[in-house]
């Protein structure tokens, strides 16, 4: 929480009791909660807060990289903090689990690729689709 605090401020933003409340829900909510999931956690807190501040919020968040936004298909989007390293996301399309991808398998290399193209690159996204070791057993 102090790191993440402190990260804000670098950044010029406030930790607002909002953004305070996203965070506390995003650190107990464990892996993975959805939208509605930080929702139900916050208004624990706060009981007027509304679905929109949670995605205004967590929106803020994913722009500043303190959130990673997974898609899942078929469950819409899930939300993490964001460790120290940047990684990616293995999503089974079955059961809909998600699993971290502990590093990046995107290479210097295929960066450079699109600054040849003029293109400026600030940040990526990857996720990655198939099925998870339960699934498989289950056949
Ligand atoms: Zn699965
Ligand atoms: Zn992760
Ligand atoms: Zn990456």
């Amino acid at each position: 929480m102090d790191e993440l605090l402190k990260e804000l401020r670098a950044k010029g933003y406030k930790m607002t009791p909002q953004r305070r409340a996203v965070i506390t829900a995003l650190l107990e909510c464990g892996k993975f909660p959805t939208a509605q999931q930080l929702l139900a956690k916050v208004k624990q807190a706060a009981p007027d807060v509304s679905l929109d501040t949670i995605y205004r919020n967590l929106s803020l968040l994913i722009d500043l990289g303190l959130v990673n936004e997974i898609h899942l298909p078929g469950r819409g989007n899930v939300f993490e903090l964001t460790t120290n390293q940047h990684h990616h996301h293995l999503v089974c399309v079955r059961c809909g689990k998600a699993e971290c991808l502990d590093y990046c398998p995107v290479s210097a290399q295929d960066l450079e690729k699109a600054a040849e193209q003029g293109f400026e690159i600030i940040s990526h996204s990857l996720e990655f689709y198939g099925y998870c070791r339960s699934c498989r057993l289950a056949g």
